[in-house]
């Protein structure tokens, strides 16, 4: 039975990526760090049915010696580092949290494994949000870098140094240049959660107004199911590499949020209202992902179109507000 640890598991990929691991066969041992709220910290892990298969440990990842000792006793076949500071708003408010967790974090994993047990496969989580203030589109493995947020020059720290450790050592460490992915686990300050919690409320009469910043950004929108699927056929290639995982459709804000709406039988009109204090010091205007390679190469293609997701999205939390 091969192993996997995941860091982050209690995030929404982690808890996709369990169950999909456990599908497969795997033990998977996650990785959760200290919480006073620990009674409600595997709230995912729950609500999708793994919390009883795998195996939390306790570890952080600014914490070498606790990864090390992970490391050592799991010998993983296969690493994920999925934890992050991972809101890119929240990282203007706590760069150095951020750089921390996000940028170096992944280094303390990547050090903590070729310590103890390098033979394992690593994925880093790395984001399109490195494309940034884009330098073509649509974006691929090839388009130039440009991050524009403290979130985005950590993720780019945390990437180039798993290129790095995979040149530099022979390391099978692969990075996942994921665009946007959502689901119902999607944490609530995202903007579609934001939406699809709003409609919600609006549908059940438990509110009448939702408040949004940038209406115009653009985004390339999957669903988590779909993505960590790509993340598991990276580390079973023979050769490590990066790939761009991404629908290849773009949709704005305003897109989203009328779908949104339309799947509640709503008006978006009658209900968003839109305040300067919610857009950012500097924006992602528009990313729109190539995945060919992953196609090619790992033979990934997304299947969940953006309508779907949106729905599912939407049922969900009208369901979780109804109880
Ligand atoms: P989440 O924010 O839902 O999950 C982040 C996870 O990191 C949580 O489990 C959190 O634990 C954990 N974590 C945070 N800090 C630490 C720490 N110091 N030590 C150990 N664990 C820590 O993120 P997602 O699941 O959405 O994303 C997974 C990864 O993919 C992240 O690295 C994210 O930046 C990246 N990514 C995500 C994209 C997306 O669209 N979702 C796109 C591209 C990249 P806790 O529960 O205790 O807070
Ligand atoms: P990101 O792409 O990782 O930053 O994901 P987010 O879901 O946080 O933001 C996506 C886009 O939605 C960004 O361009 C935001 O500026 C825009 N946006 C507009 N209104 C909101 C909002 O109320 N909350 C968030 N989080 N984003 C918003």
């Amino acid at each position: 039975m091969p192993t996997a640890l995941i860091t982050g598991i209690t995030g929404q990929d982690g808890a996709y990526l369990s169950k999909f691991l456990l599908g497969k066969g795997y033990r998977v041992i996650g990785m959760i760090r200290r919480s006073a709220s620990s009674d409600v910290i595997s709230e995912r892990l729950r609500w999708i049915g793994t919390i009883d298969q795998v195996t939390l440990v306790d570890g952080n990842l600014t914490d070498l010696s606790s990864l090390v000792r992970l490391v050592q006793e799991y010998k993983p076949d296969e690493v994920y580092n999925l934890a992050a500071q991972s809101f890119v708003a929240t990282s203007w408010q706590q760069p150095i949290v951020t750089g921390t967790v996000t940028g170096l974090g992944a280094v303390t994993m990547l050090e903590a494994v070729r310590i103890a047990w390098p033979q394992a496969r690593f994925y880093q989580a790395s984001s399109s949000e490195m494309f940034g203030k884009v330098q073509a589109v649509p974006q691929n493995e090839d388009t130039p870098f440009y991050p524009r947020s403290p979130y985005a020059a950590a993720k780019l720290y945390a990437h180039w140094m798993t290129v790095n450790y995979r040149e530099s050592f022979g390391m099978h460490a692969s990075s996942g240049i994921l665009f946007n992915h959502e689901s119902p686990l999607r944490g609530i300050e995202f903007v579609t959660r934001r939406i699809t919690d709003g409609v919600a409320r609006i549908k059940l009469g438990l509110s009448d107004r939702l408040t949004l910043g940038n209406m115009s950004a653009k985004r390339d929108w999957g669903h988590a199911r779909d993505y960590v699927e790509a993340m598991w056929l990276m580390l079973q290639q023979d050769v490590a590499d990066d790939y761009v995982i991404a629908t290849g459709r773009t949709a704005s804000v305003e897109d989203f949020c009328r779908l949104a709406f339309a799947a509640a039988g709503l008006a978006m009109e009658d209900h968003v209202h839109t305040d300067a204090a919610l857009l950012r010091p500097a924006e992602v205007e528009l990313l729109l992902g190539d995945a060919g390679k992953a196609e090619r190469v790992l033979g990934w293609k997304p299947c969940t179109p953006l309508e779907d997701l949106v729905a599912e999205m939407i049922a969900a939390d009208l369901k979780r507000l109804a109880r």
